[in-house]
């Protein structure tokens, strides 16, 4: 009957701690603070349904797993995190009253601290590290085995017999390792399933060779272009030499390089892309119509200084390049036909189509 109920509790535990899980919603970037609270919410409400759930053992000594959603928060973002999950859950128990009401609440300090041991005492990147199972469950052995020592405390205060009490610990700790296992497998998968689509989605959206994005990302991001961007379309010049004389690696050096030094060239906001082969984009964004022609106009005089150097190849390397507004209906055709402009007027220069209407030359 008791190891039923402690059963239908775990299963509350993971349904809660499921729904934690959704409030992690990206890896590798900082979180926004609004998902730290939601997740912070959302633990408190699962110690909430399990204490609302909770399994009478005797008047006044009340038992659940809301521990765990303490020591989870407080294993991924330290002392504090579990700490101000402890407080709300524990102002409830105490409201609850009996015998077990002080060792509850220190129990629930003692697994805040327990589990943060060793870890800053707040985090807002949460703790992802892939640990090996079987440490997750010594880790989880160790806190409850330590803090569930006010079982003890709790029984006496209530006039029970050690005997009673070395039962209910043993089993209490055992079930709450289990539950601690439990929630960080639920909150794992979460995890890895992010770690996974941020790792194709970085594959399916860049350029394998030079590490820019790739032509896939440029035709979604091309007609999100507001109304002060514009595109930038660069073609090496005479770039075939370079591999006839130098090697097909020499140029791979080359298409490398040269993504380093358009986005030194550029802001941190404007993209640089790689259309195919030695063709490359750039969508400047924010930019002035006087500008414009500035920015391209260094792209090309860092291309001429310092490619070559960077990428090992003695000869001069050089850009064109077709510079247009991002907008209208075909701004690629615009653009490759100032290029084209640029290419028949000698190469190593940027033709730029600035009109101000909507009509921009084929
Ligand atoms: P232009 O000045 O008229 O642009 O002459 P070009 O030689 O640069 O142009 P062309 O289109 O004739 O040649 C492009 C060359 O780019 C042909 C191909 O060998 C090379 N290329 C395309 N993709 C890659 C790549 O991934 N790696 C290397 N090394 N070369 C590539
Ligand atoms: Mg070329
Ligand atoms: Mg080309």
């Amino acid at each position: 009957m008791l190891l039923n109920a402690l059963l239908i509790n775990l299963a509350l535990l993971v349904a809660g701690l499921f729904v934690v899980s959704l409030t992690y919603v990206r890896v590798r970037v900082a979180e926004g603070w609004a998902w730290v609270v939601a997740r912070y919410l959302m633990a408190v409400a699962t110690g909430f349904l399990l204490i609302v759930n909770t399994i009478p053992l005797a008047p006044g000594l009340l038992y659940d797993f809301r521990t765990v959603p303490v020591a989870l928060a407080s294993r991924r973002n330290g002392w504090v995190a579990g700490l101000l999950v402890a407080l709300p859950l524990g102002l409830y128990r105490w409201l609850l009253g009996g015998p077990g009401k002080v060792p509850a609440c220190i129990n629930l300090v003692l697994v805040a601290l327990l589990a943060g041991w060793g870890r800053p005492a707040f985090t807002r990147a949460p703790d992802t590290r892939g640990v090996p199972l079987y440490r997750r469950w010594w880790e989880a052995l160790q806190i409850f085995a330590l803090a569930n020592i006010t079982t003890f405390a709790a029984f006496t205060l209530a006039g029970k017999s050690v005997l009673e009490a070395m039962g209910v610990y043993t089993l209490y700790t055992l079930l709450s390792t289990v539950g601690m296992v439990a929630g960080h497998l639920v909150v794992q998968t979460r995890l890895s399933a992010l770690h996974s689509a941020a790792t194709l989605g970085q594959l399916a959206f860049t350029d394998g060779l030079t590490g820019a994005l790739n032509r896939r990302q440029f035709d979604l991001d091309l007609p999100q272009a507001g109304p002060a961007s514009y595109l930038l379309l660069l073609d090496l010049d005479h770039f075939k030499r370079v591999n006839d004389v130098h090697g097909h690696e020499a140029g791979d050096r080359v298409l490398a390089a040269l993504t380093g030094v358009v986005r030194r060239s550029v802001r941190p906001s404007d993209r640089v892309y790689r259309l195919g082969g030695e063709e490359f984009a750039v969508l400047l964004h924010d930019c002035q119509p006087d500008a414009a022609p500035l920015v391209a106009e260094r792209v090309r005089a860092n291309i001429q200084a310092h490619l070559a150097g960077l990428a090992q190849v003695p000869d001069s390397l050089t850009v064109s390049g077709g510079l247009v507004p991002a907008r209208g209906t075909a701004p690629l055709v615009a653009a490759d036909a100032q290029l084209y402009a640029a290419k028949a007027a000698g190469r190593n220069r940027i033709c730029s189509w600035l009109g101000a209407g909507e009509a921009i030359p084929v």
